[in-house]
C-alpha cells in the first residue's frame, strides 16, 4: 500500500507531498505540531493531543485550520488510506505561504499537513534492559511549553545523545535542574519511593504520556511531587525513568555513564508501564 498525506485539503501520495517554499514553518519554523498514536485503530488521548494543538496555537496567535470535528474525521480518514492501525499520525499546522517577512502575514491562510506510518513502539531490548541517558545544558527558548517546530536544539541534542551511544539527553537548566529530554518527560524515584517530575511550567513540553502517567500515580494512591530534580539527585535515585507518546513509559538504568539503582529496571517503572499499556487499551 503507498503512503498518502494530507495537504491543505487534498490526500496526495506521499512523495509528491509538498509545501510551498515560502511557507512559514519552513522559513521561519513558524508553526506548531502533534505526534499521536495509534493502538488497535484507537487514537490514544486523541482529545488531550487535539487540546494542546488548540493550545499551542491560541499562544502562538496562529488560526486554527479547522474544528476538532474535522481533524478528527481527517486523521480516521488518512488512517484507513494508509492501513495504519498501529502508529502514529503526525499533524503540523503553520502559519501559512506568505512573502518573506517576519512580522506576521495579512490573510495568510495557516497550512495543514499530516501523516501517518504504522511504528512497533520503542525496541524490546530497550524495554527490557533500560536506556541511558546523557546530560547536556538546556539552550532552548523561553516557551518550550509550546509545541512548536522549532526544535533545533532538540535536534542537536539528540544527535549528541546518539553519539555518545545513548537513547536520550537530558536537558539541564542554570540551577543544574533537569528540564526534561529532547522529545520525552523526565522522571524519578527518590529513596523513599516518590515519584518527581518537574511541574509543568514554561521550561518544559506538557507531554500527553506524562498527564496520563500522573492520572495512573494518583489513581493508584502512589507517592508523587511535581518539582525541580538535580543531576545529582537524578544520579542517586532509586529509579528513573521517561515518558513520551513514542517511548511510552522507558525505565533509565544511566546517567552520563552511572548506573541507576542496580543498573536495571525497576520494579515501579515495570509497573507504570503496565499500567500505561493498559490505558492504550
Ligand atoms: N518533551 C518534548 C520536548 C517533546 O518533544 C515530547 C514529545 N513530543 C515530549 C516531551 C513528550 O510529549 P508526549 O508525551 O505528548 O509525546
Amino acid at each position: 500500500m503507498s503512503r498518502i498525506a494530507y495537504v491543505n485539503g487534498r490526500y496526495v501520495p506521499h512523495r509528491e507531498a509538498a509545501v510551498h517554499i515560502e511557507d512559514r514553518g519552513y522559513q521561519f519554523a513558524d508553526g506548531v505540531y502533534e505526534v499521536t498514536a495509534v493502538k488497535d485503530g484507537k487514537l490514544i488521548d486523541e482529545d488531550r493531543h487535539l487540546q494542546r494543538l488548540a493550545r499551542s496555537l491560541r499562544e502562538l496567535r496562529i488560526e486554527r485550520p479547522m474544528s476538532d470535528a474535522a481533524l478528527k474525521l481527517v486523521t480516521r480518514e488518512l488512517l484507513r488510506r494508509n492501513g495504519v492501525r498501529d502508529g502514529i499520525v503526525y499533524l503540523q499546522v503553520t502559519r501559512g505561504v506568505a512573502r518573506r517577512d517576519h512580522a506576521f502575514p495579512v490573510g495568510a491562510r495557516p497550512s495543514i499537513v499530516m501523516t501517518a506510518k504504522r511504528t512497533k513502539g520503542p525496541p524490546p531490548k530497550a524495554v527490557e534492559e533500560g536506556v541511558s541517558v546523557i546530560t547536556i545544558p538546556d539552550q532552548r527558548w523561553a516557551r518550550c511549553d509550546i509545541k512548536s517546530v522549532s526544535l533545533l536544539p532538540n535536534v542537536l541534542g539528540k544527535q549528541r545523545a546518539k553519539e555518545a551511544g545513548a537513547f536520550e539527553a537530558w536537558q539541564v537548566d542554570r540551577a543544574g535542574n533537569v528540564t526534561e529530554g529532547t522529545s520525552t518527560n523526565a522522571w524519578i524515584v527518590t529513596e523513599k519511593g516518590e515519584v518527581v517530575t518537574r511541574k509543568a511550567d514554561e521550561a518544559i513540553l506538557n507531554g500527553i504520556t506524562r498527564l496520563a502517567v500522573l492520572d495512573i500515580i494518583r489513581s493508584e494512591g502512589l507517592a508523587f511531587i511535581e518539582r525541580p530534580f538535580s543531576v545529582e539527585e537524578a544520579k542517586s535515585a532509586r529509579e528513573a525513568f521517561l515518558t513520551s507518546t513514542t517511548s511510552l513509559v522507558l525505565p533509565v538504568v544511566s546517567i552520563d555513564g552511572t548506573p541507576i539503582g542496580d543498573g536495571k529496571p525497576g520494579p515501579f517503572t515495570r509497573r507504570l508501564r503496565e499500567y500505561y499499556q493498559k490505558h492504550m487499551t
